[in-house]
């Protein structure tokens, strides 16, 4: 009997909050069109990585290749919760998350700083060395 490999987005959907869903649904309405002209594509996973937004399909075009570009780009300004402006933060855990102050609030993250923060931290240790 043959095995189907199922893919993390067929188990799991889209893994990340409604917040992103705006970011998510061109994209998935471009490749339902371009299935429908006999193009196959899959939609492999889509997640949130590191605070940001991530898509991973089957293959890809040019024009998907840039649209999710920039949907992860925009990821890192919009609360993954509720779709407001929003920051990464990153808890005392390690944990990072892009949020708005509300959703904090709200979810009970313990920040310990923001992404932004964090990076010109490490970028002032590299330039006294
Ligand atoms: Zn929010």
């Amino acid at each position: 009997m043959e095995k189907k490999l199922y893919t993390p987005f067929e188990l799991f959907g889209c893994e990340v909050g409604k917040g992103w869903r705006p970011l998510v649904e061109p994209i998935y309405n471009r490749i339902q069109e371009l299935n429908e002209q006999g193009a196959g594509i899959e939609i492999t996973q889509i997640k949130e990585k590191w605070g940001e937004l991530c898509i991973y399909l089957s293959g890809y075009t040019e024009e998907l290749e840039k649209m999710i570009k920039q949907a992860e780009e925009k990821s890192i300004h919009i609360c993954e919760t509720c779709g407001k402006p929003g920051e990464r933060v990153i808890s005392r855990f390690s944990w990072i998350y892009t949020r708005c102050p509300e959703c904090i609030k709200e979810e009970k993250i313990k920040v310990g700083g923001t992404v932004d923060e964090y990076q010109k931290k490490l970028r002032e240790a590299g330039e006294m060395e």
